[in-house]
């Protein structure tokens, strides 16, 4: 898709500032789409790109919704919205999606961008244990959002992790208490996922019998 507005963020010495949202997206869902949303105007970023993972290197406990299908509802979910896009850089590639890849592959697409990478409370908790946090906090930015039931201290987050006290830049959204999980295991019981994730999506997931 051409994005007009996004030729002045590249213009030479303007650099683009770049959000990026990495997720499983098995269901995108309106928690996803309102800390992007968040980190936009807090940030004041020309772009966020949405990266739904191949393989999550923390999650192998369970099996992931095909990548088609979450690109899919990923699409439908933000293509009403000139700032968000999607970056298929994850599902492909082989192997597990480790965000200090991601970002690399991103800075070769982007190389004049000023990167932000935006997570989620809970997300930041395990961070430390990343592949290579450092190599990650060397190309980009955090932006955090707060989560329901999610209490992180960066102190003690910090005392593996020296960098990421000065890292983050904390985003202030509204507190959305839907993930992912809830929204599967709703649909396994039959219960509807109406106005926790976009319309369109809610179709494709019926279509599409996701998590029934
Ligand atoms: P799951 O339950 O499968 O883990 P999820 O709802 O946590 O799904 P993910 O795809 O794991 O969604 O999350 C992608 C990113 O979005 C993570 O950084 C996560 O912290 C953040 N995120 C997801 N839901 C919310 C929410 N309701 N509020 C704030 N951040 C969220
Ligand atoms: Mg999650």
């Amino acid at each position: 898709m051409t994005r007009p507005f996004i030729i002045s963020g590249e213009l030479p010495g303007i650099p683009l500032r770049l959000g990026v949202v990495g997720g499983s997206f098995d269901p995108i869902h309106i928690g996803h789409l309102i800390m992007a949303s968040a980190a936009r105007e807090a940030l004041n970023l020309d772009l966020l790109l949405f990266v739904p993972t191949a393989i999550q290197p923390l999650k192998q406990d369970r099996p992931a919704s095909a990548p088609e299908h979450r690109v899919a509802m990923v699409e439908l979910a933000i293509e009403e919205n000139p700032y968000f896009s999607l970056s298929r850089v994850d599902v492909d590639r082989p192997g597990p999606s480790y965000t200090v890849d991601t970002l690399s592959l991103l800075r070769q697409e982007y190389p004049q961008a000023a990167f932000w990478f935006i997570l989620g409370a809970d997300a930041l908790h395990s961070f430390p244990r990343w592949r290579d946090p450092e190599g990650i906090l060397a190309q980009a930015r955090l932006a955090i959002v707060r989560r329901p039931g999610v209490a992180v201290d960066v102190t003690a987050l910090s005392q593996s992790l020296p960098q990421l006290q000065d890292a983050i830049d904390w985003v202030d959204a509204p507190l959305i208490d839907i993930s992912s999980t809830d929204l599967r295991r709703r649909a396994a019981e039959g219960l509807s996922l109406k106005y926790r994730v976009s319309d369109p999506v809610h179709e494709y997931i019926d279509a599409n019998k996701l998590y029934t």
